[in-house]
């Protein structure tokens, strides 16, 4: 059985593993630190101490979950302003754990979708059937030309030469776009500039539905958090490594331990903020620097009342810049609150994350206004995110950068020596980007304690 194997193995067990682990192994006489109280961190601390070990999780934040983040502040709608999504339900570790504690999960359908033009009008019949032809050939074109390349491209060359190869009338190019926009570079978080071509497609997928959590994803979080000796308000600044141990500086103290799980975002790990001494080795560093973080913002506005329809649960819209506003969650459709949630992604959130909030606010409704009317109302209360400039996180979650190729998961994920280890959504090679893969990573790491 090969480690990805085994991995899955313990996943879908859950924690009937790591409990008959505890039952029957003693304690450990090893301290470990976790830098990080995500998912990733969460899941090696949790696992870990079943096995014995002592375990304290270091964590910047004055709360748990990183970019799992249930904003409470409208009591009566719990909103995710990170993660929202499982994606693919099947054998998914997320799900079995949602099911084994009955926790609630809805079914989402992206294809329950409509699509409104520039001009605000929704598409036609036959303009959502010259869609559909339109993205069926442009998935075609894409794939085809991915397996043709000997060397990387970014994604957009690839569009560029379609867009040069056809005969492609304005607005069949605004379709284009939109699509790459709505259905990749969202995805994705990153422009189709930066988007490798060849490793555009290399991570794996669960199978089955996507679902959301009416009651929020912190419950996922707070299920791990249980039990576990997490301290807030640590902003760790530098970490000693070698044969004694390891040392880890935060802004309030300083710790000793024998070995570390560093689940740092990739961003952070990007900025230098957190020196390594010994300096972390050079395959390493080049992976942090080639993989890319990428951005998708949240702006969530309540209403005083619905004007919008209730049947779609996606609302996507044409925008003359592309990328503006261009997909919208119809959260009443869950949770029958007249709540939107508008995605950015890439170059237009970076954009928008310097705005003040008014300024959002003012952008979003210029769209809405448009899809719906002038007369619509102004929003009373909102929520924004700006991943970018969070100093815990700066950026959303990985991708694989022009420059980059799927080894650089593999040399992020790698252990150095004996005492530090590395867990986090970015480390994973074949889920990166998601919570199963952030989840999947803390257990590899916790497996790689063990067998060091
Ligand atoms: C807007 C958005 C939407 C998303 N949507 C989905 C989705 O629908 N489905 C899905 O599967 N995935 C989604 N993701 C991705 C998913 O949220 C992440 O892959 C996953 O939560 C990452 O977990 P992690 O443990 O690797 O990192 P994190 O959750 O970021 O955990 C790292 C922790 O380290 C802490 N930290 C940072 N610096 C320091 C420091 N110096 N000292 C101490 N602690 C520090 C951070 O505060 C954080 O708590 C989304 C992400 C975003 C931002």
């Amino acid at each position: 059985m090969n480690r990805r194997d085994f991995l899955k193995i313990i996943a879908l067990l859950g924690n009937t593993v790591a409990a008959s682990r505890c039952d029957i192994f003693d304690e450990k006489n090893e301290t470990i630190l976790v830098v990080g109280a995500g998912i990733s961190g969460l899941s090696a601390a949790h696992t870990l101490q079943k096995w014995g070990y002592k375990v304290i999780v270091l964590e910047a934040r004055s709360r748990i979950g990183g970019r799992i983040w249930t904003s409470r502040e409208w009591a009566d709608a719990p909103l995710d302003l990170g993660a929202s999504w499982i994606h693919g339900i099947r054998n998914n570790p997320i799900s079995k754990l949602a099911k084994d504690n009955q926790i609630e999960v809805l079914e989402t359908d992206y294809d329950n979708h409509w699509i409104y033009g520039a001009d605000g009008n929704e598409l036609s019949d036959s303009e959502y059937e010259s869609l559909d032809d339109i993205l069926y050939s442009v998935q075609e074109y894409i794939f085809e030309a991915i397996e043709e390349l000997d060397n990387d491209v970014s994604l957009q060359t690839i569009v560029e030469n379609a867009f040069a190869e056809a005969d492609i009338s304005p607005a069949e190019r605004a379709s284009i776009l939109y699509l790459i926009n709505s259905v990749i570079e969202h995805d994705y978080a990153a422009d189709s500039k930066d988007l490798s071509a060849l490793y555009l497609d290399e991570g794996e997928e669960f199978g089955g539905e996507d679902v959301i959590f009416p009651g929020g994803y912190d419950q996922i979080i707070n299920l791990l958090a249980e039990g576990l000796d997490i301290r807030l308000d640590e902003v760790v600044q530098n970490v000693e490594h070698g044969n004694q141990g390891v040392s880890i500086t935060t802004n309030q103290n300083k710790y000793q331990a024998d070995k570390v799980v560093i689940t740092l975002p990739l961003g952070v790990l990007k900025s230098g903020n957190v020196l390594f001494s010994p300096a972390l080795p050079k395959e390493k560093q080049n992976a942090i620097h080639n993989l890319g973080m990428g951005l998708l913002d949240k702006v969530c506005l309540r209403f005083p009342n619905k004007f919008w329809p209730q049947g779609p649960e996606l609302l996507g819209f044409i925008s003359e810049n592309t990328g503006e506003w261009a997909e919208w969650l119809n959260v009443a459709f869950y949770k029958k609150m007249p709540i939107l949630m508008g995605f950015n992604a890439a170059a237009f959130a970076h954009q928008t994350e310097s705005w003040s909030d008014q300024q959002i606010v003012e952008g979003a409704m210029g769209t809405l206004r448009k899809m719906f009317g002038a007369d619509i109302p102004d929003p009373g209360a909102w929520q924004i995110t700006r991943w970018a400039a969070d100093p815990y996180a700066l950026g959303s979650y990985s991708y694989n950068k022009l420059g980059a190729t799927p080894e650089s998961h593999d040399e992020l994920a790698a252990p150095v020596g004996t005492r530090l280890f590395f867990a986090g959504e970015a480390t994973s090679r074949e889920y990166n980007a998601t919570v199963h893969g952030a989840y999947l990573s803390g257990l590899r790491a916790a497996e790689e304690i063990w067998d060091a």
